[in-house]
């Protein structure tokens, strides 16, 4: 018999509150638990293990049409691809289409030769944690990755990520929205796209996977991948991981990230990692491409008109060369974060009075010793911090870096707006699911950033910026595995 929960062996599994994330406002059908394990009402039953007859065995059903699934689907060929929304993509249209390659020939012409070793060597100043084996084996297919998706019709454009001793961050030229129709132009005639058509529990039986409920009735297969995005969408998913101080963060709109996987994670015993790695940005930042400027456009133009420091008073932001790390570093320790403008710009900024910062105030001064004591910054790191901005003519006026700003300064509290999450589901090496006791769930796969990105704690602690060439090469990584098995 199968159930929608898990029988045996996972049925050891007992809930606890902090790993388990409870459906939110932007979680839409989650099945509440059936804490007594009951079947559901669905009449099938499974026949003798490894029989041609057993319902499900050589199907695949890959849950959720955004890159990580769309990946695997086109390496698999023969798979049911599970897609709720209208559309396929999921982020990655909005997305910048940044990908992460070393050693690259791009990088080679353009004079910055890099390798996977430098890229590795790099690894602690970028995201914070030092390479695990997984990222090292990533870093060494990286160039072969972006090799494979030029000779599958995409094209790059070096772009100098802050972030890089070397620049290594690879735009898709024409952005998300490109690297989206090419993956989804690539999948095979073999694959049954169902869009519309959600996946509303895993269904688990004491051999492993037995299939997936869609509108209630069993989707019998002996494969599941799980590619339904992760928690980053969803600020309930995120606050219930424990990791993360309400109010320090927003979870980034479109709610495509609904974090089902992690809500799976709670309902059927599975296991979950690295849940407190995010990868988040100032709300305010502008990202191109789709909806992303509507994040954008919600906050200030900070990379424009201001600059960030934090509550020592240090100066930075995405234009520096720890700027990305510091963000990520400070959301994680829940550090507040002001962005400085020059109040002659405030009337400009504020202009839509629904903005959370107008809401929320700012706090403005006359001389910097004056903003640093208001704030409870150091007046000293402060001052060196606005003085030392070589662009701080052109990204904000302060008329002058001295205690005698002959204007006003203003802090805005920045808000965070979480795009990605480098923590999710447990998987192995080859993306296969475990469960809280660390064992294998037969039949069950993970990818993408509901399995944190494809593999455990490859993102460091804070994560990297272009981690889309990560959830493509473990995807393919998984579809390869789920092959030879
Ligand atoms: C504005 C923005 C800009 C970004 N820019 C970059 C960038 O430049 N570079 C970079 O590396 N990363 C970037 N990212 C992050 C990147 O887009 C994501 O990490 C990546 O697209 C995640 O892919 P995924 O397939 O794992 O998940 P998703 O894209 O979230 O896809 C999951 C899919 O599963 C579907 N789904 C969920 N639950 C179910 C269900 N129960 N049944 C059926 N379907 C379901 C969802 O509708 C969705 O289509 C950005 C993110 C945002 C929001």
């Amino acid at each position: 018999m199968w159930s929608i929960f898990p029988l045996l062996p996972l049925v050891a599994c007992v809930p606890e509150a902090a790993s388990l994330p409870s459906a939110g406002p932007g979680l839409d059908s989650v099945a509440p638990v059936d804490s007594a394990g009951d079947t559901a009402d669905v009449a099938t039953d499974s026949a003798d293990s490894g029989s041609s007859s057993d319902p499900g065995v050589g199907v695949t059903v890959i849950i959720g049409g955004g890159i990580a699934g769309i990946e695997v689907a086109n390496d698999l060929g023969d798979a049911i691809l599970l897609e709720k929304q209208s559309a396929l993509g999921g982020r990655v249209p909005r997305s910048g289409g940044e990908m992460f390659f070393a050693g690259t020939a791009e990088q080679e012409a353009l004079g910055y030769p890099d390798s996977p070793a430098a890229a590795a060597a790099d690894w602690l100043a970028l995201t914070g944690g030092e390479p695990t084996d997984t990222t090292l084996r990533w870093l060494e297919d990286s160039a072969s990755v972006e090799a494979r998706l030029m000779d599958e019709g995409l094209s790059f454009v070096l772009y100098d990520d802050p972030g890089d001793h070397v620049p290594r961050a690879h735009m898709v030229v024409g952005g998300g929205t490109v690297l989206t129709d090419n993956r989804i132009a690539a999948l095979p005639d073999t694959v049954d796209v169902r869009l519309e058509t959600k996946a509303e529990e895993l269904v688990l039986d004491d051999r492993g996977v037995a299939g997936v409920l869609v509108n209630g009735e069993l989707l019998a297969a002996r494969t599941v991948v799980i590619a339904s995005g992760g928690y980053a969408g969803n600020a309930s998913v995120i606050g219930s991981t424990g990791a993360f101080e309400a109010g320090t963060w927003r979870a980034a709109p479109p709610q495509d990230g609904n974090g089902w996987g992690m809500v799976s994670a709670g309902t059927a015993c599975l296991g979950t990692a690295y849940v407190d790695r995010i990868g988040a940005y100032p709300t305010s930042v502008a990202i191109s491409g789709g909806d992303g400027m509507a994040i954008g456009a919600q906050g200030l133009p900070l990379t424009s008109r201001g600059v960030m420091v934090d509550r020592t008073g240090s100066v930075f932001n995405n234009g520096d060369a720890s700027g990305s790390f510091r963000q990520s570093l400070a959301v994680r320790q829940h550090q507040p974060v002001w962005v400085i403008v020059d109040g002659e710009a405030i009337p400009e900024l504020f202009a839509d009075p629904d903005l959370p910062y107008v809401q929320a105030g700012a706090t403005c001064a006359t001389t910097i010793r004056g903003l640093a004591n208001a704030l409870g910054m150091d007046p000293t790191t402060l001052k060196e911090g606005l003085g030392s901005l070589p662009e701080r003519d052109t990204r904000v006026s302060f008329h002058g870096v001295d205690d005698d700003v002959a204007g006003e300064l203003c802090a805005l509290p920045v808000g965070w707006s979480v795009q990605k999450s480098f923590g999710g589901l447990d998987v192995d090496e080859a993306g296969r699911v475990r469960d809280t006791a660390g064992n294998v769930v037969p039949g069950l796969w993970a990818v993408g950033e509901a399995a944190g990105m494809g593999a455990p704690g490859m993102g460091g602690l804070v994560g990297f910026d272009g981690s889309l060439s990560a959830i493509v090469w473990s995807s393919w990584r998984t579809a390869a595995a789920i092959r030879g098995e």
